[in-house]
């Protein structure tokens, strides 16, 4: 026979004295049944539970095709046939993380049904995760608005402490319940009610007041196959979250020795004046650029090869532009860093040399990527000393072309 699945009309006892009434495995992995549990086996979107069969770590448990729960027991230090034979046992459900449960799956029932109420939106799907649940809902979009005027139509019945009911039912019996969702279950039907809110058939854990939840707020939201799908967080995790941001927040203010409320206010502002920087900076560097290229390509101009350290790839190719500008016959323009690139460039005019033709050979001493057309070349060496190679390779073709 499967055991008796006493969570269903208790979710708060979590020390009790359990018989093990089978081994068997789940994955793989030891597993033990017991003549009567309070641990709750993962379903409906609510992790299984963890804690300790007769000091032994229970690490999850699982419900199997035939409806039997198995409670997966730490191999390393688990003797399951000496767990049967030795009669009742002491079992502990971990508590803390139990009740967090119960936090978020109480809470999304009451969140489901307030985007059920406030916007007609169906809750689709939901998953308790070990950190953050989701909830996949009906809705096209989604603005702050609707997520504060839902956030607090949920909350206000949390502040109401409403006191859970739970009905047992047949498929008949339940048509009297107004569900937010069909059963996905046939026999007999457990209808989860938070009065004057919501009704659903569900299997989970549950806490006795509304009030116990503590707080339900939303921490994120995604536009995904056509729906929004909604993090949020309950209880302690909507608190600790909350004072996570709280710090990040003040501290965040307080090196931009700015108030919290005008963070992005300011933040914007430093934007601007940063791309204001960003421009000035780039115009001053070209003015450089083109007084070195006049410099290094001399009267009457000569071919130019110049081998940099710590210029920008849009330095690189300004350099080799400028000294074209300035009349020289061939350019071959390189950084070693912060990324390696080498720029070969002739004038337009120059029809007679063909730089890709170069590329091939380049590439592979290179070892990096590139192209270009037959007046400039661009390349990206793996590494500074491709970027050398590549230049000398370059500098000594083209002199030896004008030689
Ligand atoms: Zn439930």
């Amino acid at each position: 026979m499967t055991g008796e699945r006493r969570y269903y009309d208790d979710s708060y006892t979590h020390r009790f004295k359990g018989e093990v009434t089978e081994v068997g495995e789940v994955a793989g992995q030891p597993a033990v049944e017991l003549a009567s549990t309070w641990f709750y086996p993962e379903s409906g979107g609510q992790l299984g539970d963890q804690g300790a069969i007769a000091g032994n770590r229970v690490l999850d448990v699982q419900v199997d095709d035939a409806e039997r729960v198995w409670h997966v027991v730490d191999p390393t230090s688990v003797d399951g046939p000496a767990l049967r034979e030795a009669g009742p046992l002491d079992c502990e459900i971990d508590w803390t993380r139990r009740f967090d449960h119960m936090q978020q799956h109480t809470g999304q029932h009451i969140l489901s049904a307030a985007f059920e109420r406030l916007r007609q939106a169906p809750t689709l799907s939901s998953t308790l995760g070990a950190e953050r649940s989701v909830i996949e809902v009906g809705l096209a979009d989604v603005d702050w608005r609707t997520v504060q005027a839902v956030e607090e139509a949920a909350n206000q019945v949390l502040w109401d402490d409403r006191g859970l009911v739970l009905h047992w039912a047949d498929a008949e019996g339940v048509k009297r319940f107004p569900l937010r969702k069909p059963p996905q279950v046939s026999g007999r039907i457990r209808v989860v009610e938070v009065p004057d809110w919501d009704w659903s058939a569900c299997g989970g854990t549950h806490t006795r007041r509304t009030g116990e939840v503590g707080a339900v707020k939303i921490v994120g939201w995604e536009r995904i196959r056509g729906h929004v799908r909604f993090s949020f967080l309950c209880g302690g995790r909507a608190l600790r979250d909350h004072a996570w941001r709280t710090e990040q927040l003040l501290e965040a203010a307080k090196r931009r020795s700015s108030g919290e409320r005008e963070l992005i206010a300011h933040l914007e502002r430093a934007l601007e004046e940063r791309e204001d920087f960003r421009k000035r900076l780039a115009a001053l560097s070209l003015r450089m650029l083109a007084t070195e290229a006049r410099e290094a390509v001399g009267s009457p101009p000569r071919g130019v090869a110049v081998l940099a350290d710590d210029r920008s790839r849009e330095e690189t190719r300004a350099f080799a532009l400028q000294c074209l500008e300035a009349g020289a016959p061939w350019v071959v323009s390189a950084t070693r860093s912060p990324e390696p690139s080498v720029v070969l460039a002739r004038p337009r005019a120059e029809s007679s040399l063909d730089l890709k033709a170069w590329v091939p050979e380049l590439l592979a001493a290179a070892r990096g990527k590139g192209g270009g057309s037959p007046d400039m070349v661009t390349l990206a060496p793996a590494d500074a000393n491709g970027a050398e190679v590549v230049f000398a390779l370059a500098r000594d073709r083209l002199v030896a072309r004008r030689a």
